[in-house]
């Protein structure tokens, strides 16, 4: 029998801490491990904002802050004497990051979370990464909470934040508090439900004074307890009649329907405090144990068996083990750990799961699970736990891990495609040597990180989702694995693809003396629209003839034995290394239907080689036929500036081949610029756009979608790679 879970799942939350950049998220997170009992040492964050001093930072911080998931286990502040245990529930904190250059992160970490709690600078408000990831969490209607903090900063001010998470992200925020004093003045806390005042003492505000509300805060109290209890009642008819007649609801009453609407996201709780100052996460971590979901509140995991039909597994330790692999990541002391998520069914120690990308079964040897300051041996796993394995193989971020017996294929967490692409070159013989290994580590950790080799030049290329991105994977490969390189200038990572049918034929036949060569394939291509692009999930359910993967899919039509199947891989191997070549201008090829329809072979002459060559020339020939163009990211950029250089920003962006989409005014004469721009006008906008707003205007930007390259600009770039 499997050793019993420690706590139940009604008991459990996974959650995510979300942050723009600088909010204040390691604080928090700090202080909740120091709360939660597990950390007992709170470093402080030291100024200084460059990209790889916060990376070092976090190095120093060693596992804490960057492991993709801690444990730890929170008893609320309101039970009801120190040995009371009835509510003491287990968190398992999934890492996020702050960065949107890191897309892949914060999706992956959506994908495996049930809820979020999501961390304001209360001087900012809302900024504009934090408007792009709230709108992940929309896509994945994650149940959140607000807070609101640095309400201590010069500049602090909690009605103007709270106003922007209105405004700007959702219209079903609601106070859930309200601070006593600002800046240098501010004291704690007034819980408008509770209708009490907290503040906070000793050691980092470990000591919590509850206290009725101080007099001058009364009717600002009053006020808002109204509108909150307004905002929860209106979920529930019943309780509005109740509250409409005049009648006192209970606060727990409240609770349980604040509960409800908070996990179907009809409201957003907004809490607020200092973590700096030490003051309000306590209150924000009973938050997340009253109105986060547990693992039992969220859907079935959806995904495919194994012949592409539509499957679920229900959150249950009785049900088939099933589990999703969301970030590899290296322990200096004990090498990979491949954290996942169990969605349903336990798994114990040494036993064996099935990874159904790759077909292998494995044998799970150790299980860890990560806590502030150790790392703790687990024998085995439930239903809505996350935990990491030692010594796996073969395991890439995004793979389903699950019962042999039972397999299914887990819908993939959503992986978009690189933008940016540069080259490197090793500086020494020893780097070289390394590189390729310490690449291949680095891919399999962060599937947007790819990497390719020039098909001419035979230089290494990698592709991320920004300059960012590219330069820390850089950084990386050097840190973590003594790998020095030198790199070439970022370059749009373009594309190709075809925009019409077309059949060709491709013909390698050698007769003429010795052992001849006869390959002969005929197939017809076809575009395929992005949005039926081939994924691993749902979309892979097709006749038996087709085999799909990223991009490309090809079609089986072979009658009555023309080509012998020992050679149709051969082809499609042919075709696929041709679509890598490219046709315009040498970039990889995408979205496109491969048909092999017709063929012939010889008894002796024939070979795998020879097919593949076949496969290769018809492919040459028939995109040439079917209308080849360039592709290039289109990104979604926000520029916000002050209004009077909106002249100038709009007229910059038409002259980048830019579209505005919308013009939003902004509190304080800010203008927000919305437009969709050609991510190879946007190199060196920063600087640009310093210049052009005296250093005031800002921008942040995100991939939208791959769009064909207007004729003129397409013929430079052919003429400039010719
Ligand atoms: P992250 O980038 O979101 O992880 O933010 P950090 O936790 O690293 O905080 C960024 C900066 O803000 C650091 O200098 C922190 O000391 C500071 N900070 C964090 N929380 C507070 C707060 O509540 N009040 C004040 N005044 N500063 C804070």
């Amino acid at each position: 029998m499997a050793e019993p879970r420690a706590y139940p799942l009604e008991k459990t939350r996974n959650f995510g801490i979300i942050a723009h950049i600088d909010a204040g998220k390691t604080t928090v997170s700090e202080r909740i491990l120091f709360y939660t009992g597990e950390s007992h040492k709170i470093g402080e964050v030291h100024e200084g904002d460059t990209v790889t001093d916060w990376m070092e930072q976090e190095r120093e911080r060693g596992i804490t802050i960057t492991a993709a998931a801690i444990t730890c286990f929170w008893n609320p502040t309101y039970r009801t004497s120190k040995t009371d245990e009835t509510n003491k529930h287990q968190f398992n904190i999934i890492d996020t990051p702050g960065h949107i250059d890191f897309t892949i992160e914060v999706k992956r970490s959506l994908r495996v979370l049930d809820g979020a709690v999501v961390v304001f600078d209360g001087v900012a408000g809302v900024e504009p990464q934090s408007e792009t990831n709230w709108r992940y969490a929309d896509e994945q209607n994650v149940p959140r909470l607000c807070f609101i903090n640095k309400l201590d900063r010069m500049g602090a001010n909690f009605d103007r934040s709270y106003q922007s998470i209105l405004d700007r992200l959702t219209k079903n925020a609601v106070r859930m508090q309200i601070p006593m004093g600002l800046e240098e003045n501010f004291k704690g806390v007034i819980d408008l439900l509770a209708k009490k005042a907290y503040y906070f003492e000793g050691d980092k505000g470990k000591d919590i004074r509850q206290e009725e509300i101080p007099a001058e805060y009364l009717d600002e109290a009053k006020k808002y307890h109204a509108e909150l209890v307004e905002k929860i009642v209106s979920n529930d008819e019943h309780l509005m009649e109740e509250y409409l007649a005049g009648n006192e609801i209970p606060v727990e009453k409240l609770k349980e329907i604040l509960r409800a609407a908070t996990l179907k996201v009809e409201i957003v709780p907004v809490f607020c405090g200092s973590a700096l100052k030490n003051k309000g996460v306590q209150l924000v971590l009973d938050a997340v144990v009253d109105y986060l979901p547990s693992p039992l509140d969220v859907p079935p995991v959806e995904g495919v068996d194994m012949s592409g039909n539509d499957d679920t597994r229900e959150t249950s330790d009785t049900a088939p083990f099933a589990a999703l692999a969301f970030k590899l990541q290296t322990d200096p002391y004990v090498g990979q750990l491949v954290f996942f998520r169990v969605y349903s069914g336990t798994l114990e120690a040494g036993s064996y799961i099935l990874n159904t990308r790759t077909g292998n079964k494995e044998r799970v040897g150790r299980m860890v699970r990560l806590h502030a300051n150790d790392r703790e041996d687990v024998k085995v796993v439930h239903a809505g736990d996350i935990a990491a394995t030692l010594g796996m193989k073969d395991v890439k971020t995004s793979d389903t891990l699950c019962d042999p017996e039972h397999p299914i294929i887990l819908d993939p967490i959503e992986i978009m495609d690189p933008v940016v692409s540069m080259k490197i070159e090793p500086k020494t013989k020893a780097d070289q040597e390394k590189m390729g290994m310490a690449l291949k580590k680095l891919g399999d950790e962060d599937p947007t990180f790819r990497v390719s080799s020039d098909p001419e030049t035979l230089e290494t290329i990698i592709s991320g989702m920004g300059e960012l991105h590219l330069e820390i994977m850089l950084d990386r490969m050097k840190r973590e694995f003594s790998v020095d390189a030198t790199s070439g200038k970022p370059q749009v990572a373009y594309k190709e693809t075809i925009t019409g049918e077309a059949e060709a034929e491709g013909k390698h036949i050698k007769q003429s003396g010795g052992r001849g060569q006869y390959g002969h394939a005929v197939i017809t291509l076809r575009p395929i629209k992005p949005e039926e692009e081939p994924v691993d999930g749902k979309a892979a359910k097709k006749a038996k003839n087709v085999k799909r993967s990223d991009g490309f899919e090809f079609v089986n039509s072979i009658k009555g034995g023309v080509i012998p199947n020992e050679y149709i891989p051969a082809v499609e191997k042919g075709i696929k290394e041709a679509m890598a070549r490219g046709i315009v201008a040498g970039f990889p090829m995408t979205n496109i239907s491969a048909e092999l329809t017709f063929g012939s072979y010889h008894d002796v002459d024939s070979s795998e080689i020879a097919f593949k060559l076949a496969g290769s020339l018809a492919f040459q020939e028939a995109a040439k036929r079917a209308g080849p163009v360039l592709l290039e990211p289109i990104m979604n950029v926000e520029i916000i500036v002050p209004e009077k250089f909106m002249g100038d920003i709009t007229g910059s962006v038409s002259s980048k081949r830019g579209m505005i989409d919308e013009i939003e005014d902004r509190p304080g004469g800010v203008k927000v610029i919305k437009a969709k721009v050609p991510l190879s006008e946007m190199f060196g906008y920063v600087t640009n756009l310093r210049s052009m707003t005296e250093g005031r205007g800002t921008f942040t930007m995100t991939p939208h979608e791959y769009a064909i390259v207007p004729k003129n600009v397409a013929d430079t770039i052919v003429a400039s790679r010719k």
